[in-house]
Parts: structure tokens; sequence; C-alpha cells
């Protein structure tokens, strides 16, 4: 997936600088020298990141800060000739998540470009909801490997029993091959055979209470498989 920066730059050499070592890492860039265009471009489509000076010709890059780049919600890293401690601090406390004092090395620019942006996806990916599912009476919280009993009780699952309980709740009601399911355990294990998915199954099972000899959640079908045969409901994902 490209990402996208915007530059609002008004010294051509310097953006021109940018562009090249943005590029490098595979960013696509636009460049902005007026701060009017550059709100323009903004409101029309949000880029993945923006890189804001603050001397230009139609006014100061910080008052964008508060505006429209926090409406935009696009992390920025400034770019400025300004080297006090005090515009550091403005700015960063003004919402930039980065300041780079000029001149410095385009390749530093782009750098810090690839770390923002990073950090933004972690800051995201934490705070996605955990995926739970519950079924006849069980809660599994698929971001914690925890399985949840109707009277609260958890119990820790191991990577393998995850795997191999979320590829049964993702297919309630279908006959799923052993092959299938070593297909979604085999990067977990090395066990490479059916039988390791058996031995799985039957510590699942347990786990789950689930009478070995008369299962009720997940069946053997004979010469095909097995089927989960609960009804599966999201609580959370
Ligand atoms: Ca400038």
């Amino acid at each position: 997936m490209t990402r996208q920066v915007y530059i609002l730059e008004d010294e051509a050499d310097a953006a021109q600088l940018f562009e090249r070592a943005l590029a490098a890492e595979g960013f696509q860039t636009r460049l902005f020298g007026r701060i009017a265009d550059f709100c323009d471009a903004l409101a029309a489509q949000c880029p993945d990141l923006c890189i804001v000076d603050l001397g230009l010709p139609d006014g100061d890059g910080a008052e964008l800060l508060g505006r429209e780049l926090a409406a935009a919600e696009a992390p920025t890293i400034i770019v400025s000739g300004r080297g006090a401690l005090a515009d550091k601090l403005r700015g960063l406390e003004a919402g930039a998540e980065d300041y780079l004092v000029k001149p410095f090395d385009p390749a530093e620019l782009a750098a810090r470009a690839q770390v923002v942006l990073r950090r933004r996806s972690n800051a995201a990916r934490a705070q996605k909801p955990d995926e739970i599912a519950a079924f006849a009476g069980w809660r599994v919280n698929f971001s914690t490997f925890h399985l949840i009993a109707t009277d609260d009780t958890e119990d820790g699952l191991s990577k393998a029993e995850a795997a191999l309980l979320r590829a049964f709740v993702d297919a309630p009601g279908r006959v799923l091959s052993r092959t299938a399911l070593l297909e979604i355990c085999a990067p977990l294990g090395d066990e490479a055979f059916d039988r390791a998915i058996d031995v799985r199954v039957s510590r699942l099972r347990k786990k789950l209470g689930d009478d070995p000899k008369r299962p009720t959640l997940i069946k053997t079908v004979y010469g095909a498989g097995y089927v989960f045969a609960a009804k599966v409901e999201w609580l959370s994902r």
C-alpha cells in the first residue's frame, strides 16, 4: 500500500530534497508552497502523513496544527529553521508528532516519517477491541487466548489450541477436514500428520468439557473430519 505524504514547504530546493528522500522510502508525495493550497488538498483527501514548514508566505504552519491538521487526523512532522526549545515544545504540544530543525539530512526526515507511521499503526492496533466469540455458554477471547466458562472462570489456551478453536468458530456447522485443519495449524507446530490434529482436538474437547465418547461441541465426522456443532455469536471484534 502506497503511503501518501503532503509536504507544505515554500523553499523549493529543500522541498525537492524532502521529496526525493521520501520517494526513496516508497512514499508518494505531493508538494504545496502555500497554506491555502495545502488546506484545499487536505480537505479533499487526507494523506497518511503531513510534513509542515512553519514560516510560509501566507501564514504560520503552526496555526494549522490546532485546526485543519487536528481535524484531518494525519500525523504531522514540523520542519523548521526555528530551533529554540520553546518553538519545539509549542509545536509538539500543539499536536505535532515530531519536530526537525533545519538544516537536517533529508534521509533523517524519511526515517522519522517511518517511525511516526509505525507508531500510529501500533497504537491503532492496540486500540482494536479484543476478538471475543460466544458459543454454548463459553466465551473465547482470541486476542488474549482465554477461554471463559459460564461461571466466569478462565482457562488459558495455547496458541495452537486457540488457532484450532478459531478455525471451528469461524466455520460452525461445516465439516472441516484434517487436512484443512492441519493447514491452519501447521505454522504453529511441526507434527505435520493427521494424528496431531486428533490429539489437539481431544485436548480442546477436554478444556471445553466435551465428552470424547459423545461430543456435542466438536463432533467427529468419520472419514471426513470434524464439525463444530455450536452456534457462534461474536461479542466483539
Ligand atoms: Ca519557509
